[in-house]
């Protein structure tokens, strides 16, 4: 008796715990290099996704090292989604060789690179490995562009209702409530920034292109010297010269990279540092995609005006 009632509470409770963890279950398990796209995949997604990121915001993407666990994570997915243009050239494609998941690899509907809505800005005129160029086909940093959020969060809403038909209409109220936000955020960061039009900028590495194409601001110099190449005593002289020549009175750079050159260039010249995040989770404060340029906008303002 007591054995039947033993196994009539299990078979209550399997049926309770199964009830309880199908939606979890049933999300598709979206994998992500970068926190900027899971969270965009989360604004699209919601529920109906469990985003797993690759990288944290605070890790210079350009340069990871494809642990095993991360083959574990991918050998999961059912959707990946990458920034692409080579930023992750150095180790996703080992990852997804190494996942052993056949819904990742390239050409399948679980195969999603982000980059093929964006519009390229620095194409190099020829193609030079050996001077350790790492944006070989333009600039990979697109999403510091807010608009290229909007082009990037259509095309993850069109992806998931490719995988999960019978939930478009779900994906497609979160894309029009995201980008309505967006748009609206956009207007403000561009009233906010209108100080900025014409700024004589010198930063690291090129990772601003995008953001300062869409608020007219101007590369002086770049601390780095080719795009992956570190600074050498002979080139940050160079930079010195061209900041002195135009008045350019600030640096920029991610977050993780060195400081010493940028401490160097900023003494000689009288320059003010902004160490600044580059994608969701660079800094703690910043948890979402929009709450990243509220960041970048209040830190300009803060230093600048
Ligand atoms: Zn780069």
């Amino acid at each position: 008796m007591t054995c039947i009632l033993k196994s009539s509470i299990w078979a209550a409770l399997s049926v309770f715990l199964i009830f309880c963890s199908a939606p979890a279950l049933a999300a598709l398990r979206v994998v992500t290099t970068t926190q900027d796209l899971a969270s965009l995949t989360k604004e699209i997604g919601g529920d109906e996704v469990r985003v797993d990121t690759l990288t944290r915001g605070y890790q210079d993407a350009h340069f990871i090292a494809a642990k095993p666990s991360y083959m574990f994570r991918l050998n999961r997915a059912d959707l990946l989604i990458y920034q692409g243009m080579e930023l992750e050239i150095g180790w996703l494609p080992l990852l997804i060789q190494g996942s052993r998941n056949p819904d990742v690899m390239v050409d399948r509907p679980g195969h999603l690179n982000a980059s093929i809505v964006i519009e390229p800005i620095e194409i190099p005129q020829t193609l030079d490995r050996s001077m350790g160029d790492i944006h070989p086909f333009g600039n990979p940093h697109y999403l510091l562009n807010p608009i290229n959020g909007i082009r990037v969060a259509h095309l993850i809403a069109e992806r998931l209702s490719q995988l999960v038909p019978d939930k478009k209409s779900f994906f497609q109220k979160n894309l029009e409530n995201f980008t309505e936000r967006l748009k609206v955020k956009i207007m403000e960061w561009s009233r906010r920034m209108e100080f900025a039009k014409g700024l004589k900028v010198t930063t690291y590495h090129r990772t601003w292109s995008y953001l300062f194409r869409h608020f007219g601001i101007q590369y002086t110099a770049l601390i780095e010297v080719v795009p992956g190449i570190p600074p050498t005593p002979r080139h940050l002289a160079h930079v010195v010269d061209a900041m002195r020549m135009d008045k350019t009175k600030l640096i920029i750079q991610a977050n993780y990279y060195e400081s010493q050159s940028a401490k160097f260039v900023a003494e000689k010249t009288g320059s003010k540092i902004l160490s600044l995040p580059v994608s969701v989770g660079g800094v703690d404060e910043v948890k979402t995609y929009i709450g990243l340029f509220d960041y970048i906008v209040s830190n300009f303002e803060r230093e600048m005006k």
